[in-house]
């Protein structure tokens, strides 16, 4: 993989994406190894990221455009694709605490191992080898609480409060922090 990065004359190389979307995401630690059926299989294709980009954005755009495209036939991949979508946006967006990077991992592997097609048996790759190599990048965007349901409760709340004409700290639901 270095050899190809210096010929095409790439620098400050974050990680490259192989084989697409449903490939296998390679850090910057990896460059010695070979594109090749006995190590990285692709039928050609590599994304070059630079340390402008955002593993965990990587990721969460592949991972929407699985759930876009999985065809519907089966259910693993159909509700699947869907689940991980909603499991990693949580995530991203904040909304995330303890157990919801482990359940993330738990989907990733139904999907892999129930899909019907290749579709869906490489739809969490992104995911998957992403979490392998940067667990950090998960865990830092989770909240230190037990448990934080999908949505924002709070922010749901706002129309009541303003109907109320309240914004005093018993209008506002505050989560427990783990010990
Ligand atoms: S795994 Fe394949 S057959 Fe099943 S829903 Fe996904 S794309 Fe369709």
């Amino acid at each position: 993989m270095q050899e190809i990065l210096t010929d095409c004359g790439a620098e400050d190389v974050l990680g490259l994406q192989i084989g697409g979307p449903s490939g296998t995401f390679i850090s910057n630690q990896e460059f010695d190894r070979k594109l090749a059926f006995e190590d990285l299989a692709t039928g050609g294709s590599f994304i070059v990221f630079n340390n402008s980009r955002n593993i965990l954005d990587i990721a969460h755009n592949f991972t929407h455009f699985f759930a876009h495209e999985s065809c519907g036939f089966c259910t693993p991949c159909r509700v699947g694709t869907s689940l991980l979508k909603k499991q990693l946006d949580k995530i991203v967006e904040g909304h995330g605490s303890a157990g919801d990077v482990v359940a993330l991992e738990e989907l990733c592997q139904l999907i892999k191992t129930h899909s019907h097609c290749g579709l869906g048996q490489t739809a969490a790759n992104p995911v998957l080898t992403t979490l392998e190599r940067y667990p950090e990048l998960y865990q830092s965007q989770l909240k230190l609480i037990s448990y934080e349901p999908g949505f924002d409760l709070d922010a749901a709340l706002e129309t009541a409060r303003r109907m109320a004409n309240r914004d005093d700290a018993g209008a506002h639901l505050a989560q427990i922090d783990v010990e």
